[in-house]
């Protein structure tokens, strides 16, 4: 019997401008080497990839796939640049393909369910002016390689199997290796905090949100049937226990659920009243990101019929 080569993955920490603080890039150096993100477009990103794959004896040419979890630019920024200096190829999920090369227009696309909300025009206004200073990823001229979930990528020596996590971002990618139980966890799952279920339009069916949550809470119930030995997540040190960390993530959202149907019982609320009962304090970009959760909390508390809702002069209104 021949020896077992298993995949070598090696974990480098890339700073990010983002108050989530550095992202993880995984490096598997098995043939052909891939790399599963691959940072912010920022020089000092860069810098350190370059620094970091030089102490690992690789260069950024010799990089030949890039696996992006999903289009946030924490992930995927400098998927371009080093895509064009090695020729790799991106693989990514159509739906994140298609957010970056439509150039979204972050508030574009939500304005209609953040007006709903009932958020105070003033307020807005600081929301929306507090614009990402690093450039929208881009993914132009280069080669891309879409995966939907369920596809094997090989290697020399192993194997990753892709899913579809949808939740976080609507075409979130993770990856399994099956031999040695890793799982490469994106933004699905991270040791230290639970992952914005962010407010997605559904382009099939236009005027409507995606069930973030409800994808979400899916998600958890797949991973749950896998079994894990080490969990790398996107930002974070690896952990073991994935079992743990997915009752976090459940338990998480049960207390956000108590904490929204306490906020009711002194009557009907909009979201933009319970996201500042619930996170008093904050601010701009946060009032957005405080804003999805609560949304995402709503929408799938009245699509199981705990709350109602109704629309009065545009705005949602929740009661029990
Ligand atoms: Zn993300
Ligand atoms: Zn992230």
């Amino acid at each position: 019997m021949g020896a077992i080569i298993l995949l070598a993955v090696y974990q480098m920490i890339i700073p990010t401008p983002y108050p989530v603080g550095p992202v993880n890039v995984y490096l598997i150096k098995n043939d052909p080497i891939t790399l599963i993100e691959v940072g912010p477009d920022t020089p000092q990103a860069s810098k350190a990839l370059e620094h970091m794959l030089e102490l690992l004896g690789c260069r950024v040419e010799d990089i030949k796939r890039i696996v992006v979890t999903h289009s946030h630019p924490d992930h995927c920024g400098m998927a371009e640049q080093v895509a064009r200096a090695s020729g790799a190829v991106v693989h990514i999920h159509p739906l994140e393909e298609s957010k970056i090369k439509g150039k979204e227009d972050f508030y574009k696309e939500r304005m209609p369910f953040i007006l709903e909300t009932g958020i105070p025009e003033e307020v807005l206004k600081e929301v929306i002016g507090e614009k990402d200073q690093l450039p929208e990823p881009s993914l132009e001229d280069i080669s891309i390689k879409l995966l939907s979930g369920g596809e094997r990528i090989s290697f020399d020596g192993g194997e990753l199997r892709i899913l579809h996590l949808p939740g976080h971002s609507p075409g979130h990618l993770c990856a399994y290796e099956p031999e040695q139980k890793l799982f490469f966890s994106g933004d699905f799952l991270l040791p230290h905090i639970t992952p914005n279920p962010l407010m997605e339009p559904d382009h099939e069916k236009p005027g409507l949100r995606l069930p973030s949550l409800k994808q979400y809470l899916s998600g958890l119930e797949v991973l749950e049937k896998l079994e894990v030995n080490l969990v790398f997540p996107g930002h974070g040190g690896a952990f073991n226990d994935c079992g743990s960390a997915i009752n976090v993530a459940r338990q998480h959202h049960q207390e956000q659920f108590t904490r929204i149907i306490a906020n009711l019982q002194g009557g009907e609320r909009n979201a933009y009243q319970l996201c500042m009962a619930i996170y008093p304090g904050l601010q701009k970009f946060g009032i957005s990101l405080g804003l999805s959760e609560i949304v995402a909390h709503l929408d799938y508390l009245v699509e199981n019929g705990n709350i109602n809702c109704s629309k009065q002069q545009g705005i949602n209104y929740y009661c029990l």
